[in-house]
């Protein structure tokens, strides 16, 4: 099938050549020249390196958008493939190379059959997903405001499912991605003399205690929701009781109430563990990306789609939910869709995202492939 030898080419040739979110040059002028090959209009830097290609179908219908992110990650690669990363210390390593290669297969099985098709393709290539920022971007640029989909699909590699398998689960999928900087001020001093400070180190340490707690004791168990800390930094010498100490950390929730209430709850903890010891306390929290809520229309229509034209391939309908952050979720805020997983795992091989070993099998591409062209016929057929 000679779609299999387009996919390969452009899965290797892209995963060859990977760049940083934000510095996605190359890569936009690599999927630009793809797009204008097959007749697509296209729309460049959209929302920083962000490409839109545009393809008007044989006659009136729906808009459908397809999703891809284009980064890699500043990861050295250690897979020993012929066509491994040639910039080095970065790698595709999180698989986008292969959401562009499916979304380009699939942009030319479209172009290729535009005359039976109808409705407006539009295919998305947004940038800087890893750093979070690039959904954003192109929104502010009016991506909807051009084009406006009646439907969005966003696709993700997923190691944790078998190659030749698609995940699509309605509801929340992925969580709010949160991130927090916490400050003990206290009055610095001798060691030896700690009743005369008021100990940074002491607040900080019941602070950290006080969260995992109170967060467990109070927050509903049914809904998941996880705080973890990264960073804990102050002092000087083993003698010195400092004057302040830093924490930062993660908040993961997937409703919006549970959110505020982690909030809420962080400052009881915080306040109390400072209080206790004479000192203060300041709370930034920076609310991150939101959770992904995948449509429950569109996945009910999807998975018609995938029964009725692709029988032989295995959808995984539950078990998919994680509490990592995944911007996608700013564009199925505006427009109904979902994000769907595409199976990247394979046994004996290393099924960990971000890892310099990690490669995305060629039946993914094929399976990612026949998914999205079945949901371009089922829409625009
Ligand atoms: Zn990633
Ligand atoms: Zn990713």
């Amino acid at each position: 099938m000679e779609i299999r030898g387009y996919l390969q080419r452009v899965y290797q040739e892209l995963h060859a050549h990977p760049e940083l979110s934000q510095e996605e040059v190359q890569t936009a002028q690599y999927v630009e020249a793809e797009l204008r090959r097959m007749g697509f209009s296209v729309w460049t830097q959209v929302g920083g390196h962000g490409v839109v290609g545009v393809l008007d179908l044989g006659g009136p219908g729906l808009t459908l958008a397809l999703r891809c992110d284009m980064d890699a990650l500043p990861i050295k690669e250690e897979t020993g493939v012929p066509f491994a990363s040639r910039n080095p210390g970065v790698m595709h390593a999180c698989g986008h190379d292969s959401h562009m290669t499916v979304v380009l297969g699939t942009c030319l099985f479209a172009a290729q059959n535009k005359e039976e098709l109808k409705g407006r393709l539009v295919a998305v290539f947004q940038p800087a997903e890893e750093t979070v920022g690039g959904a954003q971007g192109m929104i502010e640029d009016g991506l909807f405001d051009q084009f406006p989909p009646d439907r969005l699909v966003g696709v993700h590699n997923l190691p944790s499912l078998p190659v030749g398998c698609l995940g699509l689960q309605a509801g929340p999928i992925t969580a709010n991605a949160d991130s927090f900087r916490a400050v003990f001020h206290g009055a610095g001093g001798h060691g030896a003399l700690p009743h005369r400070t008021k100990d940074a180190i002491a607040m900080a340490a019941a602070g950290v205690q006080n969260a995992f707690a109170v967060t467990q004791r109070r927050t509903e168990a049914n809904y998941p929701q996880v705080l973890s800390f990264g960073i804990i930094q102050g002092g000087t010498s083993f003698n010195i009781i400092p004057e302040k100490v830093v924490l930062e950390g993660t908040v993961r929730t997937v409703r919006n109430e549970d959110q505020e209430q982690m909030i809420s709850l962080l400052h009881q903890a915080f306040g109390s563990a400072a209080g206790l010891y004479g000192g203060t306390y300041e709370l930034e929290y920076s609310k991150g990306v939101p959770a992904v809520v995948n449509d429950e229309q569109v996945v009910r229509e999807l998975a018609q789609f995938f029964a009725s034209q692709i029988p032989e391939i295995k959808v995984v309908s539950e078990g998919l939910a994680s509490l990592i952050g995944e911007d996608v979720s700013l564009f199925l805020q505006q427009v109904p869709g979902v994000l769907l997983y595409i199976g990247s795992g394979q046994e004996g091989a290393v099924n960990e995202l971000h890892n310099p070993r990690f490669v995305v099998p060629q039946e993914c591409l094929n399976t990612g492939w026949k998914a999205l062209t079945s949901i371009v016929k089922g829409y625009l057929g």
